[in-house]
């Protein structure tokens, strides 16, 4: 039985990571500030003796003895990460800092949950993990995608300045159950608007792409990567790589639901990338050819069953 870290454990991934982390019997430490997380997400495991629940912020240090770090805790959808830009900076930098100063004390194993946003707004794809990206430094997603940025920095120096051993995964567009319903992501937007009969919000002219990843295919990489060996650090990229445009989403979320809504134009975000692809023919060979299994439609399922039934309890609160 390994004993394990997962901070932003209260959050969309992080609460799929804990529980197939006790799942597969090891005891898991969960530390969240609930700036977008929630207890409700990892509620289940309350009752697992193995399972503990800190509310904690990772801009402060965090001392406690594991074998391993799944460093997730940083607010992932613009709406969220831009409120306090400064804030967001700090969770991604301090807490890597701080996390990573936690691992070199201890001789944990360390992994950093960064982000496709580190290709910013690409011009090649799709993107292989070689490509150093095309990022506006001073724009409004310069928060997040800098933050990532210096993380994966803090990681790979902590590696060859003081041996902490270091994994880095570039997560793609990720959905499915457990999605913060009010943190604006296309997905979570898409099908509450759709079961709640509100119009779809397409920004832009709605061809812009995106590769939609079910949550279960990323735990299995993340889980995948951690176990490799110590001289693979990454990054490696995980993602599905089947392209939709925004239009397709919708359409696809308005044919299951068999809702009415309506699809509206509104204007598109600044510095919104066009196209986001992932390569992930390094995850295939480093992670025992792991690759996607759960396609869009099979995903898009289960993700309107969730809200669906968060609906009919009353917990969806727009
Ligand atoms: P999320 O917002 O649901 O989860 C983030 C969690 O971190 C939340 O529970 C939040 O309360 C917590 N948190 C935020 N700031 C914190 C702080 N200072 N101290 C402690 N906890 C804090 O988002 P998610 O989609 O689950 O993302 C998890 C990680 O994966 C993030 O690091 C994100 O950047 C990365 N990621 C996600 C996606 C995706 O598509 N979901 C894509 C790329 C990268
Ligand atoms: N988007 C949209 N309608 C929404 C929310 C988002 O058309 O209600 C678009 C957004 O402009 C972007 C894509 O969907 O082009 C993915 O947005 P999201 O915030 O989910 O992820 P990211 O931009 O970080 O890939």
């Amino acid at each position: 039985m390994k004993k394990i870290l997962v901070t932003g454990g209260a959050g969309f991934l992080g609460s799929h990571l804990c529980s197939r982390l006790l799942d597969e019997g090891n005891e898991v430490i969960c530390l969240d500030n609930y700036f977008t997380g929630s207890k409700r997400n990892v509620l289940p495991l309350l009752d697992n003796p193995y399972f503990e629940l800190v509310r904690h912020d990772v801009t402060m240090p965090y001392f406690i003895e594991v074998d391993e770090i799944y460093n997730l805790a940083c607010p992932a959808s613009p709406i969220h990460y831009q409120v306090n830009p400064i804030k967001t900076i700090k969770t991604s930098v301090m807490g890597a800092i701080n996390m990573c100063g936690l691992a070199k004390r201890i001789k944990a194993k360390i992994l950093q949950a960064s982000t496709s946003e580190v290709y910013g707004d690409p011009q090649i794809h799709p993107q292989t993990e070689d490509y150093w990206g095309h990022v506006n430094p001073i724009g409004p997603r310069s928060c997040y995608d800098e933050g990532k940025r210096c993380a994966e920095s803090l990681m790979m120096n902590y590696n060859l300045q003081n041996d902490v051993r270091i994994k880095i995964i570039r997560i793609f567009n990720t959905y499915g159950p457990h999605m913060n319903p009010l943190d604006g992501r296309v997905v979570s937007n898409f099908v509450v608007q759709a079961l709640t009969g509100k119009d779809i919000t397409v920004y832009g002219d709605g061809l812009q792409t995106r590769s939609f990843q079910y949550v279960d295919d990323l735990i299995e990489a993340m889980i995948r990567m951690m176990n490799t060996p110590d001289d693979f650090m990454g990054p490696v990229n995980v993602g599905n790589p089947n392209q939709f445009s925004m239009l397709e989403l919708a359409n696809e979320v308005l044919d299951i639901t068999g809702s009415s809504s309506k699809i509206v134009h509104l204007p598109a975000p600044q510095d919104d990338p066009e196209q986001r692809q992932p390569d992930i023919s390094l995850a295939k060979e480093k992670l025992n050819g792991w690759e996607p299994k759960v396609q869009l439609r099979e995903g898009l399922e289960k993700t309107v069953a969730y809200f669906d039934s968060m609906l009919q309890r009353g917990e969806l609160k727009l």
